[in-house]
């Protein structure tokens, strides 16, 4: 365990026990955030993806109140929510409320919540970072609220329920693969998911001398959600036009990369490369679950490194500083491979590293980054992925 971990724990039972009073009887979960190791921007076009829980997450102390209140407090906002449980208003849309309340909502709605409860929230999650702290936040809260209420809810239910939380009630239209991450994701595993059937596989990851390092590249990601708008349209745009030749077409999935070549010329310029980047990261994906599986990182390394140059050529969602990031990892020896991940236009690269090679990139991340954007990465070593559920506090 890290010592984050511990912290998290520490300011959890402090924070309950400020609010609420001794927090021995509170019940602890955590959901971890994830990085995405492959398979980027194909989750919307039904295809393939292999993210991966992080060590950092959201945490959560809860306990059953004997009325119908629910009180809320978020460590990191300084700020305590409370209503009565069958009075609901909706928070301002992406406020962590809204992600809180709107799981307890749902859940009240399927009549799984028999009274009131209260709950400290608190979290090690880079913000808006493309780790995913939105779908840990609605998956802790789904999953502290299940431990405490007791009752039976299906894993990949609950993954929809928070999805459709993420929909409606924080307004962004995410695909499935953070909510199913958080929730599903195994400890030294990587998730290999389905998005069209929902068939998954928790892939064994052994590295051995290697490891997985997360840079944030500490951008804000101001272009992300209308840029993540345009590039649905130009998918759907080529959707539309190859349903036209043959019906059984229902998204970019069922497209090959010879039928962009035949029949894409009446494409726009966009909607062509979109379809040429979507058509070849699900293809990635199934060569990069090959490659983990019999151990061939070089090649897991190489696929990363197309699978930036992709997304930053054919899908254009990345950006100076991401490429920046990428670049100086790949000119590093010891370094398989790098790549964005999450929506781009900012948050997060991921990188396979020689173990022996974390200090020197580490070194040359904070030189060169620093010195051409002004900007501190904050660089960090995968150590221990977690997964989603009640901690032990013995
Ligand atoms: P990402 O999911 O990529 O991290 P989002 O913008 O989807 O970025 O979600 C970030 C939002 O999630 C924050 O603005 C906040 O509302 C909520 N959130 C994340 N971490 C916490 C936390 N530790 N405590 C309360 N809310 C949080
Ligand atoms: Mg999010």
């Amino acid at each position: 365990m890290t010592v984050a971990h511990d912290a998290m724990i520490r300011s959890l039972a402090g924070g309950f026990a400020m609010h609420f009073g001794k927090a021995d009887d509170a019940t602890i979960v955590m959901a971890p955030g994830r990085v995405n190791l492959i398979g980027e921007y194909t989750d919307l076009n039904d295809g393939y993806v292999m993210p991966m829980t992080i060590d950092r997450g959201i945490y959560i102390a809860i306990r059953k109140r004997s009325d119908n209140r629910v009180r809320v407090a978020s460590v990191r906002y300084d700020e305590l929510i409370e209503y009565e449980l069958d009075n609901f208003s909706r928070p301002k849309p992406g406020s962590w409320s809204s992600y809180v309340f709107g799981v307890v909502e749902e859940l009240r709605l399927r009549g799984l919540l028999d009274g009131g409860f209260e709950a400290v929230v608190d979290g090690n999650l880079n913000l808006g970072a493309g780790l995913s702290s939105s779908a840990a936040l609605e998956v802790a809260t789904a999953v502290s609220l299940q431990q405490v209420f007791g009752f039976e809810m299906d894993p990949v239910d609950t993954v929809k329920l928070c999805q459709h939380v993420e929909h409606s009630y924080a307004n962004v239209l995410c695909g499935i693969m953070d909510q199913f991450a958080c929730r599903i994701g195994k400890k030294d595993h990587a998730l290999f998911l389905d998005c069209r059937s929902l068939k998954y596989e928790n892939v064994p990851v052994a590295l051995g001398d290697h490891r997985i390092v997360i840079v944030s590249s500490e951008v804000k990601r101001s272009l992300a959600s209308s840029a993540y708008n345009a590039r649905r349209a130009e998918c759907q745009e080529a959707v539309e036009h190859f349903a036209r030749l043959d019906p059984g077409i229902q998204s970019l999935r069922d497209v090959s990369a010879d039928m962009v070549e035949e029949n894409g010329d009446e494409l726009s310029v966009n909607a062509r490369r979109r379809s040429r980047h979507v058509i070849a990261e699900n293809q990635r994906v199934l060569d990069a679950v090959a490659a983990l599986r019999s151990g061939k990182l070089a090649e897991f390394g190489r696929l990363m490194i197309e699978s930036h140059r992709s997304l930053r050529d054919d899908f254009e969602v990345s950006c100076a500083e991401l490429d920046l990031l990428v670049r100086l990892a790949k000119n590093t020896d010891g370094v398989l491979g790098s790549r964005m991940t999450g929506a781009g236009f900012g948050g997060c690269t991921v990188s396979l590293v020689h173990k022996d090679a974390v200090a020197s990139l580490t070194e040359t991340l904070n030189t060169d980054y620093s010195a051409r954007f002004d900007l501190t990465p904050d660089v960090f070593v995968l150590e221990r992925n977690l997964e989603a559920g009640p901690l032990s506090l013995a």
